[in-house]
């Protein structure tokens, strides 16, 4: 098992990582230049590091979370590093009237959208299920319906634009491990929806892309405080991991996954031998570091 975890699984990975990065795709920052975007998310982490790669690729940036402070800044930044034009608007996503508010606002300034990032999570425990199904109803309510109703709001510009949809979804969204009940169960239902809606856009030939992305432990100060004492793998760089996530949503790419020979060869693993992954997720933690 240690050989098969120290040899096998790199192997596996660097494989799957030559075959998806070897697809004839070319990206090119012009893709984005002008393109109007909607963040969320941005205040910090991932979504904050989007922001600026977005602003250098001269894009115009909606960003949102709920802390106003924090958003003026990455505004400030994104502006000196190039952004077509930025601006923000603070809320939390628990507030049901925010999906519509925020998409209102891209509206009213560009009368347009172009791509959608839905990013923002809101915070959950890391430890055993604790049997609070309100705050599992909560959850949902920030980290899926509240992408849901965005995605509503914006179907009619991005259907015009023919733009794009990004969801930033988690391994934790495709196989489970243990420690993450109601985080994993929303980001299931993330998969579940958003892959649904591309069939139908599909056959009815609506021009909306959608991309999943699959992502594996980055190391964004809030995921590094929730999880580092408790986990043994290292993260991937939040700045990587953030230009990734643009390049498939403009490539127009059904799902990333980041980091690819990681999550690739995980969830490879879990269409070939489910069991075995399961056992190998959980050697992954060290549950001695977990109280009921
Ligand atoms: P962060 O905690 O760094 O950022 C979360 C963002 O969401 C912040 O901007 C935060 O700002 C905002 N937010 C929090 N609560 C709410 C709320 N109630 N309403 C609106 N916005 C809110 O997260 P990461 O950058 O680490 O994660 C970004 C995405 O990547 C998430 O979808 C996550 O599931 C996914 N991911 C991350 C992994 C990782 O290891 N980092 C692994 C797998 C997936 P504010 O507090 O100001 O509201």
């Amino acid at each position: 098992m240690g050989l098969l975890l120290k040899i096998f699984i790199p192997l596996l990975g660097l494989v799957l990582a030559f075959y998806f990065y070897s697809a004839p795709e070319n990206f090119s920052e012009e893709m984005l230049r002008g393109k109007r975007v909607i963040v969320t998310g941005a205040s910090s982490g991932i979504g904050e590091q989007m922001a600026y790669h977005l602003a250098r690729m001269e894009a115009h940036l909606l960003l949102t979370a709920r802390t106003e402070a924090k958003l003026q800044k990455v505004v400030e930044r994104c502006l000196k590093l190039g952004a077509a034009s930025a601006r923000y608007v603070s809320g939390s996503m628990e507030d049901t009237t925010l999906p519509e508010v925020v998409v209102k606002e891209a509206e009213n300034t560009w009368g347009g959208l172009d791509m959608l990032i839905l990013n923002h999570i809101g915070h959950s425990y890391f430890n055993y299920f604790n049997g609070d199904v309100g705050h599992i109803r909560e959850l949902l309510e920030t980290n899926f319906l509240s992408y849901v109703a965005m995605t509503v709001s914006a179907l009619p510009m991005l259907k015009e634009s023919e733009g794009s949809i990004v969801v930033v979804s988690s391994l934790a969204g495709k196989t489970s491990g243990p420690f993450t009940a109601p985080y994993s169960a929303t980001k299931f239902a993330l998969d579940g929806f958003f892959s649904s809606l591309r069939h139908e856009f599909i056959i009815e030939k609506v021009n909306v892309s959608i991309t999943l992305c699959i992502l594996g432990y980055i190391d964004t100060e809030s995921a590094v405080r929730a999880v580092s004492h408790a986990i043994r793998v290292s993260p991937a760089p939040k700045e990587e991991c953030a230009l990734e996530i643009i390049k498939s949503g403009a490539l127009r790419r059904r799902e990333l996954h980041y980091p690819p020979g990681t999550v690739g060869s995980l969830l490879l693993l879990q269409a070939i031998a489910p069991e075995f992954l399961d056992s190998l997720i959980r050697k992954g933690y060290k549950v001695e570091n977990f109280r009921r």
